[in-house]
């Protein structure tokens, strides 16, 4: 019997009041079951020896939303609207980004995950939207709950997001300051806002890598493209 793709998804250590808690949001590890893999909670250990084997039995790798990437590790000074960082994070992060790449396997990026993807890829990002792109802008930090879309983005022909989507005009919720300013060489831009805003990226070489500017994991339930998004990336793993 062949088994269900394990795909492993980091955590988060963000939340000031549990400073001893380390945090995964459940919607994404239930996407992920949903979607036909098993998720993996990626606890915030750098160790290399921790991360080589969890790498190894992994088939896929979710990076989940959070915070802001240090922009000191991509040679940036940090902006004054850069927000909250966390260091253990992006090493963590970077580690596993840089084995998966080696190893050519599966990675799905969310918010902060398609940032952090970029800029470990060589890409570039705006520390903030509102300062850094100019131009007018739509709400990219809703005020309306999660699970609600709130800005169309147009999606990218011939883009593995345009399989799933199966229209090149869709809505998405939207919780984010920073974006991707230039994609990482090998990717295209496969979605943005009507803005100029990049809202997702994929790899264009053999290597499944998407990553989404948007919070998918909040909006599977109600939209089944979505799911079938997280359905490919597990097909892919
Ligand atoms: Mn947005």
């Amino acid at each position: 019997m062949s088994r269900k793709p394990l795909i492993g998804i980091t955590m988060s250590a963000e939340k000031g009041d549990f400073p001893s808690q380390q945090f995964l949001g459940k919607q994404y590890c239930q996407a992920i079951y949903q979607a036909g893999g098993i998720p993996v909670a990626l606890p915030l250990i750098t160790a290399e020896d921790n991360i080589v084997a969890t790498a190894a039995i992994l088939d896929g790798l979710m990076i989940s939303g959070g915070v802001d990437v240090n922009p000191l590790l991509f040679n940036e000074e940090p902006h004054p609207q850069n927000g909250r960082i966390d260091p253990v994070r992006d090493e963590m992060e970077l580690a596993f980004i840089e084995l998966f790449m080696q190893q050519k396997k599966a990675m799905f990026g969310i918010c902060r995950g398609c940032q952090i993807i970029t800029l470990a890829l060589g890409g570039k990002i705006y520390q903030d939207l509102k300062e850094q792109k100019g131009g007018e802008l739509l709400k990219h930090s809703q005020d309306a709950p999660r699970h609600l879309p709130t800005h169309s983005i147009t999606i990218s022909p011939n883009s593995k997001l345009s399989l799933v989507f199966k229209s090149d005009k869709i809505i998405v919720n939207s919780y984010h300051h920073q974006a991707i300013s230039q994609p990482a060489p090998n990717f295209i831009v496969a979605a943005e806002s009507s803005d100029g805003v990049i809202e997702a990226v994929e790899h264009s070489l053999d290597q499944y890598i998407v990553g989404v500017q948007w919070h998918p994991e909040h909006l599977w339930q109600k939209d089944p493209n979505t799911l079938a998004l997280f359905k490919q990336f597990v097909e892919n793993c």
